[in-house]
C-alpha cells in the first residue's frame, strides 16, 4: 500500500526515495519531538490516573462511545491529517518557507514512516476518515483540512487558517512519530501561550489544555496505549511553540501523535486497521466530550 502510493517515481529509485523519506522521518518532520518543551510539572488527574497500570479501571470519567444522538449538532470540528503522501514529489514547494508566528518555518514536511515503509501522510489521513465518520455519526459538521487529493501540502499556516476560517469549535492534526527505536507510545500537543504582533495564542491556550487532556485519557482508555516514554514526563502532554500549526490557531487546537512509526511494537499497532479505528474513536472521543463540555 505505502509502495504503491509514491505515484511518479519510477520503480528502480522507490527504493531510494523510500529510504530518503525514511532516514529523514525524524528530522524532516514538522512535528519532531522536543521533550525540552514538555509541560513538566502539570500532569491533569485524568491523564495521570489513566496511565496507571489498570485505565480503564482507574479512569476517573470512563468514556463509553458517545451515542449517534446528534448531540454534536451545531458544532464543527477541524480535523488535519498531517503531511501529505506527495509532499515528497514535491521538495521545492514545501521547502519554501512560511510565517508560523514566531519565526519561518518549511512549509510542510514528508513526515516520516514505518521501516516496512507504511507512511505518516497515509497513517493520517486514514485515521481523519475514520474520526470524520464517527463525528458526523454524532451530527458534527467535519472539515479535513486535505484529503490526499492536492500535489502538495497545505503548508502549515493554510492548515490553521482552515480551522480559523471555519470557526471551529474544536481542531486536531493526527501524525505519527519518528523518533528512535525503544520510545514508544502517544503524546498530545498543546500549544504554548505566544503574543506577537497579529499572532496571540493566549486565548486559545485554556481550551486547547482541555480539549487535548480530553483526547490523552481517551486514547489511553480506548486503546490501551500508554502515554509516551520520552516526550512528557509520562503525562502524555507536551507543550511547544515551534510549531505554525498551532502558533497560528485561533481555535481551540492540538497535535496528537498517535504512536513512533520507528518503533517495531509501536508500528505493529500503527499498521493495523482495528488499532486505527481504536485510535479514532480514542480521539473522536476526547473531541466530543470536550464540545459537551
Ligand atoms: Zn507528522
Amino acid at each position: 500500500m505505502s509502495t504503491g502510493s509514491l505515484p511518479r517515481i519510477p520503480r528502480p529509485l522507490r527504493a531510494v526515495a523510500l529510504t530518503a523519506l525514511l532516514l529523514t522521518g525524524l528530522a524532516g518532520c514538522d512535528d519532531k519531538t522536543d521533550d525540552a518543551k514538555s509541560a513538566e510539572g502539570k500532569a491533569p488527574s485524568a491523564v495521570a490516573s489513566a496511565s496507571s497500570s489498570t485505565p480503564a479501571s482507574a479512569a476517573p470519567k470512563p468514556s463509553t462511545s458517545p451515542a449517534n444522538d446528534g448531540s454534536l449538532k451545531g458544532k464543527v470540528v477541524v480535523i488535519d491529517p498531517g503531511h501529505n503522501i506527495h509532499n515528497q514529489d514535491h521538495p521545492t514547494e514545501i521547502n519554501q518557507q512560511v510565517e508560523m508566528g514566531n519565526g519561518r518555518k518549511e512549509c510542510d514536511t514528508t513526515g516520516t514512516a514505518t521501516n516496512s515503509g507504511y507512511a505518516e501522510a497515509t497513517f493520517s489521513l486514514d485515521v481523519a476518515h475514520r474520526i470524520r465518520r464517527i463525528l458526523q455519526a454524532q451530527g458534527a459538521t467535519v472539515t479535513l483540512t486535505h484529503d490526499g487529493d492536492r500535489p502538495y501540502g497545505p503548508c502549515v499556516d493554510e492548515r490553521a487558517e482552515i480551522g480559523n476560517r471555519a470557526h471551529a469549535d474544536a481542531a486536531v492534526s493526527v501524525h505519527a512519530d519518528g523518533a528512535p527505536a525503544g520510545d514508544r507510545g502517544f503524546h498530545v500537543i498543546l500549544p504554548a501561550p505566544l503574543k506577537n504582533g497579529q499572532v496571540d495564542t493566549t486565548p486559545i491556550v485554556g481550551p486547547s489544555r482541555a480539549l487535548g487532556e480530553r483526547i490523552a485519557g481517551d486514547f489511553v482508555r480506548v486503546t490501551g496505549s500508554a502515554p509516551s516514554n520520552y516526550v512528557g514526563k509520562g503525562t502524555g502532554l507536551d507543550v511547544r511553540d515551534d510549531l505554525g500549526g498551532l502558533n497560528l490557531s485561533k481555535v481551540p487546537k492540538v497535535f496528537i501523535e498517535c504512536g513512533n512509526m520507528r518503533d517495531p511494537d509501536d508500528a505493529a499497532q500503527l499498521t493495523d486497521d482495528a488499532w486505527r479505528e481504536k485510535a479514532a474513536q480514542g480521539i473522536a472521543n476526547g473531541i466530543s466530550d470536550f464540545l459537551h463540555g
